[in-house]
This record gives structure tokens, C-alpha cells and sequence, in this order.
């Protein structure tokens, strides 16, 4: 029977919604019994959280001062002593999970599968190559561990409601010292996170300017949104990194995603392809992003997007 280790993603207050996401991938393996590790300092509250998520077997924690921040180079040894006994270990296709797993993999000596979007059996699963333009069936020997990444945006969160048992894994391994965290910097913003944000309003190149972004903020704020870009949009200096979309940003799932001034290359459709709704702004008829937009608008950004606001406030 499968026994899958699924690595909660936190930032120490509460838990990120990937790890649900990692739950429902897991839950897809016929029987699969499911603990979640809870690694950080002081989290009885997250542990709590992962307790309550449907299809939990057991919540471990690992509760040491080391762990807070989390610092991949840290938390890797620390899992792979739970690994022990598991026959998968799952975590997210985030940042987070992109710097934890490979170092978790490379430890165990065995090769990581990357974005499993979906699970074909306990050791066969498709996950996307070129940028999200094919899709290949893995095969992974039964005989290792298998570790894995999620790409949180092929799966629904598991629903709550569960009160599994949580257990403190009192884990002694020794901790790296090479890596230590110095500062973190962030654009602090107080719009939804663009990996849970239901709507998501992006702008592009087309917006000329850091001050005509204030027409995507406020289409975004009017509609309670997430703000993403384009990469010629952070490129160009108009939007932090952060809020990039696509193959080398974030790749998002929103229930509603409205692109503005975006043509629709390939990588950066690969970033919302599980969008629900699409909605396209553009003065260009021909281009790509009216392909697949489930709503187009042709026209001039700078009358629709005013337009739109208003009608929505
Ligand atoms: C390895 C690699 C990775 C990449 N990763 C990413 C990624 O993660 N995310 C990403 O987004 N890109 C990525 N790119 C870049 C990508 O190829 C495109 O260059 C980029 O997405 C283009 O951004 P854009 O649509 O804003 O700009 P453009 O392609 O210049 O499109 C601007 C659009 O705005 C329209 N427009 C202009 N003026 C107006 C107006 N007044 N009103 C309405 N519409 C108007 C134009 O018709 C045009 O369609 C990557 C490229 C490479 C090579």
C-alpha cells in the first residue's frame, strides 16, 4: 500500500493552500494512507489546520527553532528522516517546494518527478514538458521513494472537516550550517495572493508605464483581485518580479483571469491554462490570447479598462 508524506507549505501562521492541493494529488493513489509533516517553530495552529483537511492519516510536527524561516537547505535532511517508511513524499510545484524537494531527492539518491498533474497509478503519472505544450506519462521505479512536486493548479484543495491525530516526530538529524537566512524581501501588498486569489486582473507590455499600471490596480481592487503581469511588463520595470505570470512566474488557476494589453505567448498561457474564465483586452484582433479567451474585448486598453471599472464600482 502507498504510504505518502506530504510537505506542509506555511509561513509559520497559517497553512498555504498548495498543501491541500498535494493532499487531493495524493488521495488520487488507490489506498494511499496520507500524513502531512509539519516542519517550523510554534506550529500547533498549522498543525491544527492540516489535521482538518480531508483524507489525513497523521499530522507530524517537527517543531525547532532551526526550522522558522524555512530554509530548504535545512528542512531537507529533517524529511528525509521522516521519509523513512514512506513510499512517496509530495510537495508543492511552488517556490517553496521547488527548493525543498530536489535537495530532498538528491539526498535519497533518487531522481525527483517534477509537476505531477495528474496520477495514472502509484508509480505512473503525467506532468507537463515544454512549457505546458505536451504531456508525458512517468514511470517511476516501485522499488525507491518516489519524490515528487505538485503543480497545485491541476488540483482542488481537499475539503476540511477531518480531525486527524497530529504527533510530534522528534526528528535528530544533523543540521546544515552553510545556509542561513539574512533577510526576506517582499512586495508587501495587501491584494490576494495571485496562487489563491479566485480573480486575477494581469497587465502587459501595452501599459507603457509603472503609473498607468494604477488602471490594472484599480480594475483589480474594484474586483477584489490578485494582480499579475506579463514578463515584458516586469521586464520593463513597471511590476515587481513577483507578480509575473507564466512559464518562468507563477502558474495560476483562478476562477476569473483578465488579461490586459497581453498578446498570449506561449509561456505565458502556460501559467493559465487552468484558469476557469478568460478574458482578453486587446487592440489587436489577430492576437494569440483571443485564441484561447473565453470573452474577448478589442480595443484600447485605455478606454475599456476606465470604462470597466467604473461599471463594476
Ligand atoms: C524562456 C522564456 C520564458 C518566458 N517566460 C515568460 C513568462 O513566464 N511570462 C510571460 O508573460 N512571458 C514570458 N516570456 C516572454 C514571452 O515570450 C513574451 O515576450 C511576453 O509574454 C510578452 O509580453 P506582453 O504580452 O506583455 O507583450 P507583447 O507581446 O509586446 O504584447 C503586447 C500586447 O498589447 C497589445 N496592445 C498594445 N497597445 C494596446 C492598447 N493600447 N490597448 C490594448 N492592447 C494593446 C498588443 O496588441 C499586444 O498584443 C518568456 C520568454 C522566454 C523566451
Amino acid at each position: 500500500m502507498a504510504k505518502i508524506l506530504v510537505i506542509a507549505e506555511h509561513d509559520g501562521a497559517t497553512l498555504n493552500p498548495s498543501t491541500a492541493k498535494c493532499v487531493a494529488c495524493a488521495a488520487q493513489i488507490d489506498g494511499a494512507e496520507i500524513d502531512i509533516a509539519v516542519l517550523g517553530s510554534g506550529v500547533a495552529g498549522v498543525a491544527a489546520d492540516a489535521s482538518g483537511l480531508d483524507s489525513v492519516n497523521r499530522v507530524l510536527t517537527v517543531d525547532n527553532d532551526s526550522n522558522d524561516p524555512a530554509i530548504a537547505a535545512i528542512w531537507a535532511p529533517q524529511v528525509v528522516a521522516l521519509a523513512d517508511g514512506y513510499s512517496h513524499v509530495f510537495g508543492p510545484s511552488t517556490a517553496f517546494g521547488k527548493d525543498l524537494m530536489p535537495r530532498v531527492a538528491a539526498l535519497l539518491g533518487v531522481n525527483q518527478i517534477s509537476d505531477i498533474m495528474s496520477v495514472e497509478g502509484p508509480y505512473e503519472f503525467k506532468r507537463p514538458i515544454y512549457a505546458g505544450n505536451a504531456v508525458v506519462t512517468v514511470k517511476a521505479p516501485a522499488e525507491h521513494p518516489v519524490i515528487a512536486t505538485v503543480r497545485t493548479a491541476s488540483y482542488r484543495a481537499v475539503d476540511g472537516g477531518n480531525s486527524a491525530a497530529v504527533e510530534d516526530a522528534g526528528v535528530d538529524v544533523d543540521l546544515p550550517s552553510h545556509t542561513r537566512f539574512v533577510e526576506l524581501q517582499t512586495g508587501a501588498s495587501d491584494r490576494p495572493d495571485l496562487q489563491t486569489a479566485a480573480k486575477v486582473v494581469s497587465g502587459g507590455r501595452a501599459l507603457a508605464s509603472e503609473e498607468n499600471f494604477e488602471l490594472i490596480y484599480k480594475l483589480a481592487d474594484t474586483l477584489g483581485a490578485g494582480v499579475g503581469s506579463s514578463r515584458a511588463a516586469v521586464d520593463a520595470g513597471y511590476v515587481p518580479p513577483e507578480t509575473q505570470v507564466g512559464q518562468t512566474g507563477q502558474i495560476i488557476a483562478p476562477d476569473l483571469y483578465i488579461a490586459v494589453g497581453i498578446s498570449g505567448a506561449i509561456q505565458h498561457i502556460t501559467g493559465i491554462k487552468d484558469a476557469g474564465t478568460i478574458v482578453a483586452i486587446n487592440k489587436d484582433e489577430e492576437a494569440p490570447i483571443f485564441e484561447i479567451a473565453d470573452i474577448g474585448l478589442v480595443g484600447d486598453l485605455f478606454s475599456i479598462v476606465p470604462e470597466l471599472t467604473d461599471a463594476l464600482s
